[in-house]
């Protein structure tokens, strides 16, 4: 039997960033995947949001990523845009990049960080007592203190733990396809049962995605797929060579819990919805990065209750996004009434003040975990601000690129060796999205996920003890 910290079943976006995370911090982890290369079928995901390539960003690694993507305003509501370049962060943009080059860019930086991946094998099922004893398809038995289901949206792991997935059934499902056709009427357009487009791939392919008049379960066929066509267009455009055909749809479903015992949940496996605002891949980013650095401290020691804090922060943040992607499926039917609704909505969005509110949370700037604490930046990511330090000027979040706890004094100097201390001048404004200018704290004290645990004049050590534990 082969021992590890913590084993990951999925090597997915969440499952890859969840083994980067534990692995800076010199966990043994290991991810076990299913394919045998990062290949994935189909499109999926076609980029990230702002703050997942912060969260980049504070590991070091957003450049490869803006290096092969397009730096683009993403955030949308029911296809309505929401600019986002008045925010006050590095990247006041979204980044179109097809999932497979996402996770094949993880990938390769979770290989330079000595993970370990059993490739080509599932999950079947695992044994929790003093740690984890997980089956594996090949005959295999791994064991390790902790689980992370990363398996996706029909997870084995939140299955067996007995996780309620909690939620609503499909209102619409969709037809998803990519193939080749011969002059296709490219564009978009909406009927009573929704939103149908046919969008050019860029190499000869389309693809095309339709709301199907009435929901509809399992794989289709080709035959499906050029009834929905000629249904839609009057003709099937010749489709042929079909690369991918699928069928998704607006189902809605949370985990009631994120964790049962040494079993985690994180990403799809933990939360289901429409991939209208593209918010998915981005919410299992967010998932990985919240848990990575407490699950290792779990691992060297930490209380466990620690562990209870992914799901205190994570679950009401992501069921605020859950909802908003709920709220916008009604609004891509195409009837006059709808039609009316959605202009209305649009006019109110152009409005600063709502645009930037739905922008915050769409582009996952906005996120606010409640730790408490006085000043607003507690529970919020910390700006990456630039910072004259005794070194030299540096940012913020190149302080955390091997993910500590870090220490900004804006003052006088604070020795702490539990914690990386840096003391620093900082001159400009302390600006947040959505909620605007706030006061310059006199010194903050910045989790490894770059969100802030504590900021203020006080006494930082009691902050630094419940955060970090008590001095050796
Ligand atoms: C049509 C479509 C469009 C989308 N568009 C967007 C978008 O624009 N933006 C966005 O952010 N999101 C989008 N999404 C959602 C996004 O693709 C998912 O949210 C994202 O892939 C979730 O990542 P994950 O790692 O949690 O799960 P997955 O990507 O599902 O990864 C799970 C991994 O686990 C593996 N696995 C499963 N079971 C086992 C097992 N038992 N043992 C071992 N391995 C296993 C799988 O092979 C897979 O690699 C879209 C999804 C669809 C279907």
């Amino acid at each position: 039997m082969t021992n590890h910290a913590v084993v990951i079943a999925g090597g997915g976006p969440t499952g890859l960033m969840l083994a980067g995370e534990l692995a800076l911090a010199g966990i043994d982890v290991a991810i076990v995947e299913r394919r045998v290369t990062q290949e994935v079928a189909g499109s999926r995901a076609g980029g990230l949001h702002a703050r997942a390539i912060e969260l980049l960003d504070q590991r070091g690694i957003a450049g490869r990523f803006l290096a092969e993507g397009k730096a683009m305003q993403v955030a949308g509501f029911a296809m309505i845009p929401l600019d986002i370049s008045d925010f006050p962060t590095r990247h006041n943009y979204g980044l179109a990049l097809k999932q497979e080059r996402i996770e094949q860019l993880l990938a390769a930086w979770v290989a330079e960080l000595g993970v370990q991946s059993y490739r080509g094998v599932d999950v079947t099922g695992f044994v929790q007592d003093d740690g984890v004893s997980v089956a594996l398809s090949d005959g295999r038995t791994l064991r390790a203190q902790y689980l992370v289901g990363c398996d996706g949206g029909r997870s084995i792991v939140r299955k067996q733990a007995g996780i309620e997935f909690v939620g609503w059934d499909a209102a619409t499902s969709y037809l998803i396809a990519e193939c080749e056709m011969t002059e296709p009427a490219l564009g978009m357009r909406r009927d009573a049962a929704g939103i149908h487009g046919l969008a050019p791939l860029g190499d000869g392919r389309v693809r095309f995605v339709s709301a199907e008049a009435e929901v509809r379960h399992g794989e289709p066929t080709v035959d499906e797929l050029r009834g929905e066509l000629v249904h839609l267009y009057g003709r099937d455009f010749g489709a042929r060579n079909v690369t991918w055909l699928s069928r998704f749809s607006d189902a809605t479903r949370h985990a009631a819990s994120y964790r049962a015992g040494r079993v985690l949940i994180a990403g799809d496996a933990a939360h289901v919805h429409s991939p209208a605002g593209g918010q998915g891949l981005n919410l299992g980013l967010y998932d990985a990065v919240n848990l990575g650095w407490k699950l290792a401290r779990v691992v060297r020691g930490a209380a466990d209750a620690l562990l209870d804090t992914f799901q205190a922060e994570r679950h009401p943040a992501t069921a605020r996004t859950l909802a908003i992607t709920m709220a916008a499926g009604p609004l891509n039917r195409g009837d006059v009434r709808t039609d009316a609704l959605r202009d209305m909505i649009g006019e109110m969005l152009k409005m600063t003040e709502p645009r930037r509110r739905y922008a915050g949370l769409l582009s996952g700037l906005d996120i606010a975990y409640d730790l408490g604490g006085a000043h607003p930046l507690v529970g919020r990511r910390m700006p990456d601000l630039d910072l004259e330090t005794p070194d030299g000027p540096r940012r913020v979040y190149s302080l955390l690129h091997d993910a500590p706890f870090v220490l900004v004094s804006f003052g006088e100097a604070i020795a702490d060796e539990r914690v990386r201390c840096v003391t620093a001048r900082y001159d400009g404004a302390w600006e947040l999205p959505v909620l605007g200018a706030v006061a310059a704290p006199p010194a903050v004290l910045i989790r490894p996920d770059g969100y802030v645990s504590w900021a203020g004049d006080g006494d930082v050590r009691d902050a630094i003890t419940t955060w970090v534990g008590s001095p050796r």
